[in-house]
């Protein structure tokens, strides 16, 4: 079990973060007392409760694992990358 927090309704006009867990979108963000405010990572309510907080990847392997997909996406598209 993850702890989360809820995005605060002013920031819904934004598009939502996707799940560092299953991709869904999701306006859920961890809350890990361990880690400073800035180093959080989106994360739905379904996958909270089926992970653990140890397997929460840091905020770089997040960024980084949605930068390659978001590449390999318009590499399928034919986009130039
Ligand atoms: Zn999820």
């Amino acid at each position: 079990m993850i702890p989360t927090v809820q995005e605060p309704k002013k920031l819904t006009e934004f598009p939502m973060d996707a799940c560092c867990f299953c991709r869904a979108g999701t306006r859920s963000w961890t809350k890990i007392a361990a880690r400073p405010l800035g180093e959080q990572v989106a994360c739905c309510q379904g996958c909270a409760k089926t992970h653990k907080v140890a397997e929460v990847p840091s905020k770089d392997e997040w960024f980084k694992a949605e930068r390659d997909r978001d590449r390999e996406r318009r590499r399928r598209a034919g986009v130039r990358v």
